[in-house]
């Protein structure tokens, strides 16, 4: 359990951080001696110089994990011991909760209330999830011919390469890392170049859990350099792939350019969330908004387009901005602070380019719009809401992945799903109605891998997480995640009449 009262600014100051990669159960260099500096953007501060990994420490990392997975030392226990070696390993997690939150605060700017009881709780049971769930999965015998007999088996794939973004960093490493491992395969990481910190220490613990060295290897770098070696690496039977939808693409093509390696995308998305007139109007507004502002935007699933039913749409965003002094931006170590820092000044440029497009475009900016706390040195953002808004300006259109909030007009149930569905998106979408049958029937005309009626982002470890058409492929979470790192082996066997 976490100590109660933590002075995390004192914490902060005296942190120690190991930048090196793990490889082969080592902490190590890059090859060629290079780091790259690891800033925060809370106040622009340096947390720490990382190995910059290239192809020459890929192939290392490749080479390592596949002479673990040849030898056996980790897919070769039984299921039993692997549970008690992942059980450790959210054990560990959780005692290290404190420094884990605090390095994912520090590295990408989250609130340390959200890293504390969201992140990294929710990394360490999604690791429990998976190795108290592989030991309970029984294979199959299909019902063939009398003489014969089939049994279909899952085998893990082999080694697999987790390529994660940097806006949930410790719990994207553990939606891929934790199902890849639980079913017996040979892991390496490679974190977003923007969060390195929190993967690294995630390796660390997995050691010290018993998972043997070699079966989990993180080499932190940039996606050109690191990432690209991975996905077009002939030894990698795996990709599993969190980030945006323009390189979820790349990663298609390097797969089918090399190996034909799987290559599952978790992508983007632009997620409608559409409010009918008889929805319980206060219980709405409250979801919208702190849904939309939660980890400053920066959430593939964030509901960044508000369709509202015209005849309550001015009584709804009235309301609406009552709720934003809530989410203003503040330290993220303070344990009171809702909205936190942008990962950093790139991407806090490209929001206000955003914003920007939408004063241009002519939709009416209704709150936000700026940076501020720029003395900090830090990216901060105010929460931004826009009305007036068309589906086809820019910001309705194309990801912000930052606090702002498009509010679009519908006048039918029609029309709200032409607008919801017109985009090559599909993550995910709400109702909000007590209208039990229109609920059904939109939940099933929308084109989206997750549909929350009266409700935003429900979460638990047991329902997969994906999405439609450009949104990706494949399901993070659930049992239906270990297909993405198992083959199904079918095995005939002739008996003697
Ligand atoms: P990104 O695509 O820029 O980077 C993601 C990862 O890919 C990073 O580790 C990066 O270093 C690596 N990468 C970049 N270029 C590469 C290349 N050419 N080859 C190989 N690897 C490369 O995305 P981001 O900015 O880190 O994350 C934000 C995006 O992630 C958003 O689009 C968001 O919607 C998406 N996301 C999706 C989900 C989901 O489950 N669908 C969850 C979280 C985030």
């Amino acid at each position: 359990m976490t100590e109660v009262n933590i002075d995390w600014h004192d914490r902060a100051k005296k942190l120690n951080i190991d930048g090196r990669a793990l490889i082969d159960g080592e902490r190590v260099n890059a090859q060629d001696g290079t780091t790259f500096a690891c800033f925060s953007p809370i106040d622009g501060r340096k947390l720490a110089d990382v190995a910059h990994s290239k192809a020459a420490d890929v192939n290392t990392a490749v080479a390592v994990a596949r002479a673990a997975f040849q030898d056996r030392r980790w897919a070769g226990l039984s299921p039993r011991d692997r549970k008690e070696a992942m059980v450790r390993f959210a054990d560990l997690v959780l005692a290290h909760q404190a420094e884990l939150a605090l390095l994912e605060t520090l590295d990408m700017g989250k609130p340390i209330s959200a890293s504390l009881s969201m992140d990294v709780a929710s990394a360490a049971n999604t690791l429990r999830w998976f190795g108290e769930a592989i030991d309970k999965i029984y294979d199959e015998i299909a019902p063939t011919a009398e003489h014969t007999l089939a049994m279909i088996t899952r085998e893990p794939v082999g080694v697999v390469a987790a390529i994660v973004p940097w806006n949930y960093p410790i719990l994207m490493a553990c939606w891929k890392i934790a199902p890849a491992l639980a079913a017996g395969n040979s892991v390496i990481l490679k974190p977003s170049e923007k969060s390195p910190l929190s993967a690294l220490r995630l390796g660390d613990l997995a050691l010290l859990a018993g998972i043997p060295k070699g079966v989990l290897n993180v080499v932190p770098g940039f996606g050109a350099e690191a990432g690209t070696p991975l996905a077009m690496h002939m030894d990698v039977d795996c990709i599993a792939f969190t980030g945006s939808t323009e390189v979820g693409k790349k990663i298609q093509i390097m797969a089918g350019q090399s190996n034909l390696k799987r290559a599952w995308c978790e992508l983007g998305g632009k997620s409608p969330n559409i409010i009918f007139a008889d929805c319980n109007v206060d219980e709405a507004v409250a979801s919208s908004v702190a849904s939309i502002f939660y980890n400053q935007g920066e959430s593939c699933n964030a509901p960044s387009r508000l369709l509202v039913e015209r005849t309550i749409k001015d009584a709804f965003i009235k309301k609406l901005l009552t709720h934003l002094p809530r989410y203003q931006p503040g330290n993220p170590l303070d344990t009171t602070t809702t909205m936190g820092a942008i990962v950093d000044n790139r991407q806090m440029d490209n929001i206000l380019k955003y914003i920007q497009s939408g004063l241009t475009e002519g939709a009416t900016l209704l709150a936000g719009g700026v940076r501020v706390l720029g003395k900090t040195g830090g990216f901060y953002i105010s929460p931004t809401v826009f009305d007036h808004v068309t589906n086809d300006m820019k910001i309705a259109a194309e990801e912000i992945f930052g606090p702002v909030l498009s509010i679009i007009t519908f006048d039918t149930e029609e029309e709200a799903v032409e607008i919801a569905n017109d985009t090559p998106y599909g993550l995910a979408a709400a109702i909000w109605t007590q209208n039990l049958s229109r609920a059904h029937l939109l939940a099933k005309a929308l084109r989206a891998g997750m549909v929350y009626i009266n409700s935003y982002d429900e979460d638990d470890i047991t329902v997969p997480f994906g999405g439609y058409q450009q949104s990706g492929n494949g399901r993070d979470k659930s049992l239906h995640a270990l297909d993405k790192y198992t083959e199904l082996k079918t095995t005939w066997i002739k008996l003697k009449p």
